[in-house]
């Protein structure tokens, strides 16, 4: 779990790890997360002296953002999980007023944050796409993030780009994510290479190194991953594309054939600015605290300035 202290402006006041505990199980989890935000206000009220106005949390998984409800997650195997309610009584002022708690999906929140402080910052309309074990991504338009009608708005590794691919786990076959997220370059390059231990990392290297098999993997992936862009191209027309998640990690050995294959792709379409995530690992926790401000205006915190 990453946590911080935001200010209004959205500079980050302080920041702190810890680990989830998932091991132990669900109940563990939900512990360790209302300890960490109760250790974290008592932080903020030892180096600033006042209270923390408004919390926000940002999970995996499905969620009812509307009631506060953390619906499903696979990974952190809750169920109808009334966070929002749980962390507003356990931040609760000394007149027992719960505290306003934002709940947000992490790569929704993620995108948030990559939007109004990292590299979609000034961008009206982006796109916001992570490759990690899996791929997803989320669709910013005029400083807030387009979740759609029941909460799946910008599930850009879900839409097939190889009818008749590779099983995905969601059912369906051919998803952008099982050609182009870490996990299947991970998978590819390991059966390409002979070595079970060789994964997206490791064949970037091996692309800089000139090994052809690895370029052959390489742009297999960086194909799908174009396919999947221009799609979204047509569709939302975003002027920037961030592309974020361990991939993007590789740098220009990612961007600079992406960028190519987007370009020979279009033919209507304006271009968009293929950029690489600025905030890491951090983004999702920085965008709760985004949502936490906008619970007390409606503002962005970077139009305030
Ligand atoms: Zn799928």
């Amino acid at each position: 779990m990453k946590a911080a202290l935001l200010a209004q402006d959205g500079s980050v006041l302080f920041e702190a790890r810890r680990p989830t505990g998932r091991e132990h199980g669900t109940d563990a989890v939900v512990t360790a997360i209302l300890d960490f935000a109760a250790d974290l206000a008592d932080e903020g009220r030892g180096r600033f002296g006042s209270d923390p106005l408004a919390a926000g949390v940002a999970v995996p998984g499905t969620l009812d953002e509307k009631n506060g409800i953390a619906v499903f997650s696979a990974n952190l195997g809750w169920r109808d999980l009334p966070l929002r309610k749980l962390l507003g009584e356990r931040l609760a002022g000394k007149d027992g007023t719960a505290m306003p708690v934002a709940l947000g999906h992490d790569v929704r929140s993620g995108g948030l944050a990559e939007g109004r402080l990292g590299a979609g910052r000034g961008v009206d309309r982006f796109l916001f796409i992570a490759l990690g074990t899996g791929i997803a991504g989320a669709i910013g338009i005029g400083g807030r993030i387009e979740a759609g009608a029941h909460g799946y708005g910008g599930e850009i590794g879900h839409v097939v780009v190889r009818p008749g691919g590779p099983a995905c786990g969601c059912g369906a076959r051919g998803c952008l994510e099982t050609l182009a997220s870490a996990s299947a370059v991970s998978r590819a390059w390991a059966a390409a290479s002979g070595d079970p231990q060789a994964d997206a990392a490791a064949c970037a290297d091996a692309v800089d190194a000139g090994d052809e098999r690895a370029r052959q993997v390489w742009q297999l992936a960086v194909d799908a991953l174009a396919d999947g862009i221009v799609l979204a191209q047509s569709l939302l027309d975003p002027s920037t594309v961030i592309v974020g998640g361990g991939l993007a990690e590789a740098g220009d050995t990612l961007f600079t054939p992406l960028r190519a294959a987007v370009t020979e792709r279009l033919t209507f379409q304006m271009p968009p600015v293929v950029v690489p995530a600025m905030l890491k690992d951090t983004a999702a926790s920085l965008g709760a605290g985004l949502l936490a401000w906008d619970l007390l205006s409606v503002t962005p915190p970077s139009d305030r300035a």
